[in-house]
């Protein structure tokens, strides 16, 4: 099952409910990041050379179905007009080709998905156009609701990140490496027990290393380690083996007495820890066994840092992993894709956001797809193409 995309439509002159993810980060009044709105703009080009009349839909933090002006999507029109270069009203009497509808959770029925709010949003437009990848892990009245009522397509955005993320692990070239890190083993289960049967090799990193290591007996010391997730991690383990994918563990660590920046620090290997101690990076030797693997393979998915990236020089093992995919991707030698709020943040700081193929902004909805779920906005538009065809 596939889903439609703008070329599948002739646009011309039509009236687009385009739904996007203008959920942007505001500090003392002004947007900290653009990403949302750069990302945004082939959509909103695109749509301006099929004369189209745009109606953005998107919402913005959580008003919890009441209208509250601190939530109120007002002062976002300027910003976009300044970034788009085009003018961008706001509110449903805008005079202007492409306008910003108020914060869709206002209305209890956004969230809810209720149908007779989906109609509403419906009759305001010819065709509907989801570019909002990172709410498709919910079935809200704009993601799947209105996509029972309307023509639908993906547009430019949400069409790349369903290509990018496919290739890495639907239909993806071999051998694929995924790296795995992050604080804790707990949050990710889902998402380690799909890929072990889906990638040849699972490199893991971070906090959740520690709890594989004690799994194996090695002692962790003081460092952020899941004891009661021991069962857990033999399972992950028995199933990594019936399926041929290898789990690839830390060799070396970087141990701390003081969890602080520039922290004394030694590197230590597996067999021992003194009790005062704890490991918040990968060692010289995971770096280069990491390396090694990555010089043969041919896709890569990340998510999760390799130790505590916030604090130098802890960033390291980290930035080192990410510039040996960066520099394999710019030969053209693998596909790279990476998710996740902080592994962003990690790969931003390792200065090579720009090298990898694909980046995903999609928190949640990231995470929820390499845990293997169906994600309802995505089923919703190829349920709708289905039906269509
Ligand atoms: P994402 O948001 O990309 O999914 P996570 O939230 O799972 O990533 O993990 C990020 C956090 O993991 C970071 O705040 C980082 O400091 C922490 N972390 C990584 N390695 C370690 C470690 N060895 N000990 C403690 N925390 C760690
Ligand atoms: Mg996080």
């Amino acid at each position: 099952m596939t889903f439609k995309t703008l070329r599948d439509f002739d646009l011309n002159e039509k009236t687009i409910l385009l739904r996007a993810d203008l959920n942007v980060p505001v500090q003392d009044g002004k947007v900290s990041d653009t990403t949302r709105i750069d990302r945004l703009k082939p959509t909103i080009d695109y749509l301006t050379t099929q004369n189209c009349k745009v109606i953005i839909l998107s919402h913005f933090g959580r008003p919890k179905g009441q209208v509250n002006p601190e939530y109120s999507l007002k002062f976002l029109p300027a910003v976009l007009t300044e970034q788009w270069s085009i003018n961008v009203g706001f509110g449903s009497d805008s005079q202007e080709n492409i306008t910003l509808l108020e914060n869709l959770r206002f209305n209890p029925g956004e969230e809810a998905n209720n149908i007779a709010y989906a109609q509403e949003l419906a009759s305001l437009g010819d065709i509907f156009v989801n570019d909002a990848f990172s709410t498709a892990h919910r079935a809200h009245a704009s993601t799947t609701g209105i996509t029972t009522l309307m023509p639908s397509a993906a547009g430019l955005l949400m069409e790349a990140e369903l290509k990018a993320l496919t290739n890495a692990l639907e239909v993806p070239q071999k051998p694929v490496v995924a790296i795995v890190g992050g604080a804790k083993i707990s949050t990710k289960l889902s998402v380690l027990n799909n890929l072990v049967q889906k990638v040849d090799y699972l490199v893991l990193g971070g906090g959740m290393a520690n709890t594989f290591l004690f799994a194996m007996g090695k002692p962790v010391g003081k460092s952020l380690c899941e004891k009661d997730m021991v069962d857990e991690v033999k399972s992950i383990a028995a199933k990594a083996k019936a399926a041929n994918c290898e789990i690839i563990l830390p060799t070396d660590r970087v141990a701390v007495r003081e969890f602080k920046e520039n922290a004394p620090h030694e590197i230590i290997g597996l067999d021992h820890i003194e009790d005062d101690q704890e490991t918040i990076d990968i060692g010289p030797q995971s770096i280069k066994d990491i390396s090694a693997i990555l010089d043969d393979a041919k896709t890569v998915l990340w998510n999760g840092p390799m130790g505590v990236f916030e604090m130098k020089p802890f960033d390291n093992g980290t930035n080192k992993v990410a510039q040996k995919v960066a520099a394999l991707t710019k030969k053209g030698k693998l596909l790279s894709v990476a998710g996740g709020g902080d592994t962003v943040s990690a790969l931003d700081n390792a200065g090579i956001i720009d090298d990898f193929s694909y980046i995903s902004t999609a928190g949640g909805a990231f995470l929820e797809w390499i845990e293997g779920k169906d994600l309802p906005g995505v089923v919703a538009l190829k349920e709708q193409a289905s039906k269509a065809a």
